[in-house]
């Protein structure tokens, strides 16, 4: 086996023999800890005939991991000056593909098709930069890939805010958006220490199982996380007095309270004690009203 690129010194030399500068506008945090980049791609419980995809492999520190334990790893960086350093570090893993891409821009269905089998098991393992790690997520778990399992590493408060339920201060539009779409749980989490710059936040791995279909069943997708969202813009207000800006233009706030009572949503309560469940409800309660 090749020597691990995520060693302390390995990194230090890599960088410096290429004069790599972090750029801290693109999230750059290094993992240089091998253990917990080995435990990172355990738990996609992946197999060679698995494919995985990742965003920024950054010098390759989790692709290496990744490229050990599937058959085939694409990778999405940014970062143009990481191009030579890949190809150098990634030399001894053929089946490891660079792609030179925003992952936010990239049609991914059409290069999921074009690199992988058809029906092939496929996971998405990353670190993602912190500065885009919700619209990242959103994007893969909207745009419905093909994919069985998300371990990524993120902010524990933000992976918190994707795992959270009902009632806790955590709970907000992004666990829902999240939980809707996929399982969420938290594997374990990682001390700041780890990383080469060292930020300022700890980080824990979040594992995103997708759904075979959403736990509840709503009537119109685009209008539930439209009240989703709607109701959460003002936390601390009521649900009634949330429901009523976001319906302003179509119902009255006497009518918007008449389709909470009619559902039986007490409109005193705040969007953080609603379940998905309610959410639904609320969705086919407007549906009728609004269009
Ligand atoms: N995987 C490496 C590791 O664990 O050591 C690096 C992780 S670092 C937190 C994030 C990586 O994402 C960087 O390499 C950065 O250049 C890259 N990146 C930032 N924004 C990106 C984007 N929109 N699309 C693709 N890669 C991006």
């Amino acid at each position: 086996m090749t020597k691990d690129i995520a060693t302390p010194k390995r990194t230090q030399e890599i960088l410096k023999k290429h004069g790599f500068r972090f750029k801290k506008s693109l999230g750059q945090n290094f993992l240089i800890d091998p253990n917990v980049l080995t435990n990172i791609v355990n738990a996609a419980s992946v197999t060679k005939e698995s494919g995985i995809i990742e965003i920024g492999p950054g010098i390759g520190a989790l692709t290496e991991q990744s490229a050990r334990q599937a058959g085939k790893v694409l990778a999405f960086e940014i970062d143009q000056r990481l191009l030579p350093i890949l190809k150098e570090t990634m030399a001894p893993y053929p089946h490891v593909e660079v792609i030179n891409e925003d992952v936010l821009k990239a049609d991914l269905h059409t290069f999921i098709n074009s690199h992988f089998e058809e029906g092939q098991d496929l996971a998405v393992v990353a670190n993602l930069p912190y500065y885009v790690t919700t619209p990242i997520l959103m994007k893969l778990l909207e745009e419905k890939l093909p994919v069985r399992v998300m371990v990524v590493m993120m902010q524990t408060e933000v992976a918190e805010r994707i795992s959270a339920k009902p009632g806790s201060k955590a709970y907000g539009s992004l666990s829902i958006a999240a939980q809707y779409y996929a399982h969420a749980e938290t594997v374990f989490q990682v001390p700041r220490t780890v990383f080469m710059p060292q930020p300022n936040v700890d980080s824990s791995i979040l594992r995103l199982t997708r759904r075979e279909k959403p736990p509840v069943d709503v009537v119109n997708e685009a209008l539930f996380f439209h009240i989703v969202r709607g109701a959460f813009v003002q936390r601390r207000k009521t649900l009634l007095n949330n429901l009523s800006k976001l319906f302003e233009d179509t119902l009255s706030k006497g009518e918007t309270a008449e389709r909470l009572q009619e559902i039986g949503i007490d409109g005193k309560r705040r969007a953080e004690t609603l379940t998905m469940t309610e959410f639904a409800a609320l969705t086919s309660a407007f549906y009728r009203y609004t269009g």
